[in-house]
């Protein structure tokens, strides 16, 4: 695998990075081995975060014998000093290292959460501090908003941002990636694959490979999606005219109203089950009404709890309308639960 430099920083890494979501319900010894996998295969850029759970150990338990050979990421949801102060040892000691090489915080996705991080006591002081003492070397910062990411860059004080792109979530690419180059800022995408939603991973890869100044970071829980990604850089085609075409087939299908499963608005008080009811279109074309059925029958019952009371929708980062997805994905599935039962189907 190619190695590019990480813009903003002096990080060599592989053209393909790790993301560490997927790893979250392996137990530890699979998970230990996909990551050694993936090392092997010649990706040497791994991130995760606090919030994953058990990512950051499993990921450390795997590299820790080629510590300096790896480039980690990590992240923290906490706002103020103390709190990533102890979230950077803690992080320290779950990844088995001295140093975290690119410290992010996570989710910076509205201008409040920009405020607390840089306000006095805030989050990126103790960051400053443990960058001094060795702890971390760069400071990068995670994002699903445009507004917000670009209000941060301008700030001079990342030197990384992560933010969602693949190509149905392509909006970054003008004026926030454009921002991004002239300040010097490293790109990592999350989502190459939207979440899981996007299917032909030959598509989102020949779609980031126009954007070289972008690291994609998938998420991987299996050897074999191990193989495919690498053999696709091996062996890369430009994208074709039918594949430009297919592009454009599945953004339109999609839209703009998806859920990208990333949970913000979750939990839900009244115990609805939000990302579970939301996928359940897409669910739905590739399975039989019995598997989705079988799958997705108790979220859907949740929906029936939901008392509308718009908090989901407020924490939502893509501005989703949910309460409405929730009826529109719930009559869906009832269409289905009664073509299901009838007579010959
Ligand atoms: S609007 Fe419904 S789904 Fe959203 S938080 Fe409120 S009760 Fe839960
Ligand atoms: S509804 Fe919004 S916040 Fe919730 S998982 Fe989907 S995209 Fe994320």
């Amino acid at each position: 695998m190619n190695t590019v430099k990480l813009k903003g920083t002096d990080l060599e890494i592989s053209e393909v990075g790790f993301g560490g979501i997927p790893i979250i319900p392996l137990a530890k010894n699979e998970a230990v081995a996909i990551v050694k996998y993936c090392f092997d295969l010649g990706i040497t850029f791994f991130d995760t975060a606090n919030m994953y759970l058990t990512s950051e150990e499993k990921i450390g338990t795997a590299l820790e014998a080629v510590r300096d050979k790896v480039v980690i990421a990590t992240k923290t949801t906490q706002r103020d000093a103390n709190g990533a102060a102890a979230h950077i040892d803690a992080s320290l000691k779950q990844l088995k290292t001295d140093w975290i090489d690119i410290y992010q915080f996570h989710n910076v996705s509205n201008q409040e959460a920009l405020q607390q991080i840089l306000a006095p006591q805030g989050a990126y002081e103790a960051a400053c501090k443990a960058r001094d003492a060795g702890k971390i070397r760069f400071i990068g910062i995670s994002s699903h908003s445009i507004s917000t990411a670009m209000q941060a860059l301008k700030t001079g004080l990342f030197q990384t941002l992560q933010f969602p792109f693949n190509f149905i979530e392509n909006d970054p690419v003008n004026e926030l990636f454009r921002l991004a180059r002239q300040n010097d800022v490293g790109i990592i995408a999350m989502k190459p694959l939207g979440g899981g939603i996007l299917e032909r991973a030959d598509l989102c890869f020949g779609f980031l490979q126009q954007h070289p100044h972008v690291v994609p970071i998938p998420g991987i829980r299996a050897k074999k999606e191990a193989d495919q990604i690498v053999e696709f850089y091996r062996n890369s085609k430009p994208l074709s005219k039918a594949d430009l075409k297919e592009m454009e087939n599945i953004r339109s299908a999609l839209g703009k109203k998806f859920c990208h499963r990333c949970e913000y608005c979750m939990p839900c008080e009244q115990g609805v089950q939000i990302p579970s009811v939301l996928i359940f279109q897409s669910a739905a074309k590739r399975l039989s009404p019995e598997g989705v059925s079988a799958w997705l029958a108790k979220a859907m019952e949740s929906v029936a709890e939901c008392i509308e009371c718009g908090q989901c929708e407020e924490k939502c980062p893509y501005n989703l309308p949910i309460a409405d997805l929730l009826k529109e994905n719930l009559t869906l599935f009832k269409e289905i639960e009664e073509t299901k039962d009838l007579p010959g189907t």
